[in-house]
């Protein structure tokens, strides 16, 4: 078998473990560091502008080879396996949750507190910001109040987003540019700069929108870790006598009859909210016959996410679709809910939107249009603007809300895959319909500023930015690991970012996953260095 020793092994290398790795080989220059990676290294930047090209003309996934296809779950929003993660796809929105987000229960009486004071969260938001060379304005909202700058400024706005800005400020809620990790100027990191064009679809080209590819391939150039990547760990091993860890065992896509043995001093379970938990109950053993980490049984348990509400609506401003769709404004203005109110959380989104708006071979009777008619009816329709307004609220998850091993559907191993059905506590099912309600009247109350009208509401049939699987607290008989993410069971296993949270908030979640694993990362120093 061949073995591999580190000193930190760390499984998977997504958004959160890159922060981790970075951060881990920069304050500890010797540390020998291995990161394991189940899907490819896809360092091939020079190629993004075709594969982009080629989803645009043909379909084709964006990132061609970052899926395995026996390595699929019920339940997961994105099936990326690859160096970077789902971060390869996502869309660089970097936000803050709110401080009533860690003080749920003692504030409201709802679902759970997190362990850790907001203080330590938001100084832990500004390292993560500074990482990730976020572009934002702050806040008007009181209550947004920051310790530090946005090390960026916000990334100018499209022609059509000011305009838009000027109309939703009539509405008396607050708006800022939506803070993004996207460059529009060098970073010292050699990624390319944005010129604001309306190319953000899911690859961007030149590198100016951050994904962790970038931070890998740097700390590979510097020496600083080893990569083993097309390596699925598929089982974390306990020592013989001792409640730590002592090896993981992983298989390479090559060779799928050895197993690669990496031992290391401590084990850093980086690998997103369904395959942590899922990994923990895969290597369940004798003396821990529900999973590693499981004592408390709530490994694969209290699984969220953010459940969201859309709506298209006409407006008379004029805007010109198609400027720039990635473009976005956010009100924190129901960030925060009054105490004595019934509760009510969640943000407010603006883009302009092309739904309508593009032109048609047929008019609506069904007849075909052509030349002159063509154009006099896409005239017509592109008086005034379309948006897109979307909010997401903040839902809680109950103990049943579940990721579990499905043994009818295996990998090419025989490990049974994970299967993710998310519930929710009683009090959120009983606020739902009210909740809606809030955020249409919003939304109403937007659009009739400038005599809109909405032309249709949907809601989300799936959880965004899902956490949860392996949640954070200070009893371990309620609770999987510690603020820091050190599992309570095995003083060697930390798990870090999304599995952790206890609750989802209702703003995107990859911030908060970034700035938890930074935090574990000083722990996780401290406990190498025997404290
Ligand atoms: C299209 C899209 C757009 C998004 N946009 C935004 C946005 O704008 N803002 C925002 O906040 N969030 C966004 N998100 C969500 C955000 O990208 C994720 O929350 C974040 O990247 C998760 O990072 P992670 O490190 O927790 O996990 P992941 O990115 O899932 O990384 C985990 C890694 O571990 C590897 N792994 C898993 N199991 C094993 C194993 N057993 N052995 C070895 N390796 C393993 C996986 O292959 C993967 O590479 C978006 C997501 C998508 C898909
Ligand atoms: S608009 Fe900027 S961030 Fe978006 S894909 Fe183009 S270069 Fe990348």
């Amino acid at each position: 078998m061949p073995t591999f020793d580190s000193d930190v092994c760390v499984i998977g290398s997504g958004l959160s473990s890159a922060m981790l790795s970075d951060k881990l080989a920069e304050r500890s220059p010797g540390l020998a560091i291995t990161v394991v990676e189940a899907g490819a290294a896809l360092f091939d930047v020079g190629n993004r502008i075709k594969y982009r090209q080629r989803s645009l003309d043909y379909d084709e996934s964006a990132w061609p080879g970052d899926i395995i296809e026996d390595q699929l779950a019920e339940g997961v929003i994105c099936h990326t396996m690859a160096v970077g993660g789902q971060a390869l796809r996502w869309g660089g929105a970097c936000n803050r949750f709110s401080q009533e987000d860690l003080r749920l229960k003692s504030l409201y009486g709802l679902a759970t507190d997190w362990p850790l004071p907001w203080e330590e969260l938001e100084k832990a938001y500004c390292e993560a910001e500074r990482r990730l060379y976020v572009a934002g304005e702050p806040s008007p909202c009181p209550g947004d109040g920051r310790s530090e700058p946005y090390p960026r400024a916000p990334v100018p706005m499209s022609y059509n987003t000011l305009v838009l800005r000027k109309w939703a400020e009539q509405s008396g809620f607050r708006w800022v540019v939506l803070p993004v990790s996207r460059n529009v100027t060098p970073t010292p990191d050699g990624r390319g700069t944005c010129c604001v064009f309306d190319t953000c679809t899911s690859v961007c080209p030149t590198g100016a929108r951050y994904s962790p590819d970038w931070t890998f391939k740097r700390l590979l150039s510097q020496k600083k870790i080893v990569l083993h990547d097309r390596t699925l760990v598929r089982k974390l091993v306990l020592h013989d006598s001792k409640p730590s860890i002592a090896a993981a065992h992983g298989v390479h896509q090559d060779r799928p009859g050895e197993v690669a043995e990496y031992r290391a001093r401590l084990f850093v379970l980086a690998a997103g909210y369904a395959w942590s938990p899922h990994l923990l109950l895969l290597s369940a053993c004798p003396r821990f016959p529900d999973g590693l980490a499981n004592s408390s049984g709530l490994v694969g348990r209290y699984m969220n996410g953010h459940k969201f509400f859309n709506a298209q609506a006409t407006i008379d401003t004029q805007i010109y679709a198609g400027l720039c769709g990635a473009d976005s404004l956010l009100s924190r203005e129901y960030l925060r809910c009054p105490t004595d109110q019934p509760y009510v959380r969640h943000d407010l989104r603006v883009w302009e939107s092309t739904v309508g708006r593009r032109p048609r071979p047929r008019d609506e009777k069904g007849q075909y249009l052509f030349g002159d008619q063509l154009m006099e009816d896409w005239r017509a329709r592109v008086r005034g603007g379309t948006v897109r307004l979307r909010s997401y609220y903040d839902v809680h998850p109950s103990i049943d809300s579940r990721l579990a091993l499905n043994p009818a559907r295996k990998n090419r191993y025989g490990d049974p895959l994970p299967r993710i059905e998310h519930r929710f506590d009683e009090t959120t099912l009983s606020r739902e319909e009210r909740v809606q309600q809030h955020i249409r009247a919003a939304f109403d109350r937007l659009v009739r500023t400038d005599n809109g009208k909405i032309l249709s509401t949907s809601v989300g049939t799936y959880l965004d930015h899902p956490g949860g699987g392996c949640r954070m607290g200070d009893d371990p008989s309620s609770s999987v690991c510690d603020s820091h993410g050190r599992t309570h069971d095995h003083e060697n296993l930390f798990v870090v970012g999304a599995p952790t949270t206890p609750t989802a908030g209702c703003i995107n979640g990859a911030l908060t996953f970034a700035a938890l694993a930074l935090r574990s990362a000083d722990r996780i120093l401290e406990v190498l260095q025997g404290h």
